[in-house]
């Protein structure tokens, strides 16, 4: 039997830069490239080094977040004949992601806080003329070349719908006999805005599956629209006692199912019309969602958020200057509150007035602002960066289940359903892993569990 083997070149067992190199016989195939949230420069990276002095055959793209695509410009400068595939609405995304990050960095760059950028806007646009788009459930070989009906190749892949965000998808990967799914970010249920997965379940071999949400139990009575009705609830207190929310949100996924929620919601008469602001890049990238409205798989197709919701775009500026009047959401990126982020400049208006609230709406790490103010308490000081001035916490904090991954229920379901040989756990926090590892010891004992340690080829 040819060799199959994946090393995984994410740093360290987490939710950082992932990347995953598959080798199958004398083929190479990169799974995401993506850039750690936490760090910059260098230490940003996933381990590239294994790849260099190697002929890589294809690159494949999960989803358009940083976290699987912000190195990606950096990789195909070390490998300039490589393609990279992806779905069409993965392709518009990253275009507009890697773009952002350059102005990311260089502005952090030019104000003596961040490294030196990894990318420039010249190698972006590069990067993103080499991507090819390819549709879901066809085959195609590392080459790009579409496999018909019924022929068989030494080494092939597919894409199938992830239902994590807009144009997200799993990677079935078939090489010589042997069938490997990479789930990427994966939500089997389905959101405000986009349908729960559709992924295959027959004849696995190896399943390489996400583990973010690993660690938390979801409850037992749990349902997406009790979640709705209890935020849009949330809302209308906090208006009626005069104030505004603050709903930090990632820029991509999370403020299109905010914004397809408040529809939603008005639609039900749970959520009085009220002004709305989004940061400009929420607003790009919803214009990507609105122009495949009808050609996506999603709820509401046809749905075009911006003009039916009409969110005013917020700079940076206009958050500093202006005042927060009463009666309006604010779901403004970071959904981490990452440091001089639009909902991080904005938040020290919202903690000291009890009227207001900061809603949280899905994943923090414990040591970003979002993760220190959700374990803060009433009447704590709060700084939410170390050249703002602190301030009391009054307003109103909560958090909400609308997380885009999926549940660890559905992901042990899933495992169980597909019975494959055996399962690789990536993409989660140790204790995330271990819970899977442990669940699935007892609830799927003919599958083989897996962890892949970094850097360390793992025979499949
Ligand atoms: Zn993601």
């Amino acid at each position: 039997m040819s060799k199959l083997r994946l090393t995984n070149l994410t740093r360290q067992i987490e939710i950082g830069a992932n990347c995953y190199l598959l080798e199958a016989g004398e083929r190479r195939i990169v799974l995401d490239c993506g850039a750690h949230p936490k760090h910059e420069g260098r230490d940003s990276l996933p381990q590239l080094d294994h790849l260099s002095g190697k002929h890589v055959d294809a690159i494949i793209l999960s989803h358009a977040h940083q976290d699987h695509l912000g190195s990606l410009p950096v990789l195909m400068r070390q490998h300039p004949s490589a393609p990279a595939f992806m779905t069409e609405p993965t392709r518009q995304l990253a275009d507009v992601m890697l773009h952002n990050s350059v102005n990311v960095m260089s502005k952090r760059h030019e104000n003596g806080e961040g490294e030196v950028p990894t990318f420039l806007h010249r190698e972006a646009t590069n990067c993103v003329r080499r991507f090819h788009s390819l549709p879901l459930h066809e085959r195609f070989t590392p080459s790009g070349e579409r496999i018909p009906y019924g022929e068989t190749a030494e080494v092939s892949f597919q894409f199938e719908d992830a239902g994590h965000i807009l144009g997200s998808t799993a990677v079935l990967i078939e090489a010589n006999g042997r069938r490997i799914l990479y789930t990427g970010d994966v939500n089997f249920h389905n959101q405000s805005l986009m349908h729960g997965a559709r992924l295959p379940e027959k004849d696995l071999d190896t399943v390489i599956i996400e583990c973010t949400r690993g660690a938390v139990p979801q409850p037992a009575d749990f349902t997406r629209e009790k979640e709705e009705e209890r935020f849009a609830a949330a809302i209308r207190e906090v208006f009626a006692r005069g104030g505004s929310v603050l709903v930090p949100v990632f820029a991509l996924g999370k403020s299109q199912e905010l914004l397809t929620m408040i529809f939603t919601l008005r639609k039900k008469g749970l959520l009085p019309e009220c002004p709305v602001y989004i940061g400009g890049l929420s607003t790009k990238l919803s214009e990507i969602h609105d122009k495949l409205a009808s050609a996506s798989h999603r709820q509401h197709p046809g749905l075009s958020l911006l003009p039916t919701i009409s969110p005013f775009t917020i700079s940076g500026r206009e958050v500093n200057q202006q005042p927060i009047r009463p009666g309006r959401i604010y779901a403004l990126s970071s959904g981490m509150m990452t440091e001089h982020t639009l909902s991080n400049v904005i938040a020290p208006h919202f903690l000291p007035n009890p009227a207001h609230g900061i809603f949280f709406v899905g994943y923090a790490d414990p040591d970003s602002p979002a993760g220190r103010l959700r374990s803060a308490k009433q009447g704590d000081s709060f700084q939410v960066a170390p050249d703002i001035q602190p301030e009391t916490l009054r307003c109103q904090v909560e958090t909400f289940g609308f997380s885009a991954h999926g549940d660890r229920e559905s992901l042990i379901d899933y495992v169980q359903r597909a019975a494959p040989k055996q399962v690789v756990l990536v993409h989660g926090d140790p204790d995330a892993q271990e819970w899977m590892r442990q669940t699935l010891s007892v609830r799927a004992p003919g599958t083989k569990v897996l962890s892949a340690p970094s850097g360390v080829p793992l025979d499949l």
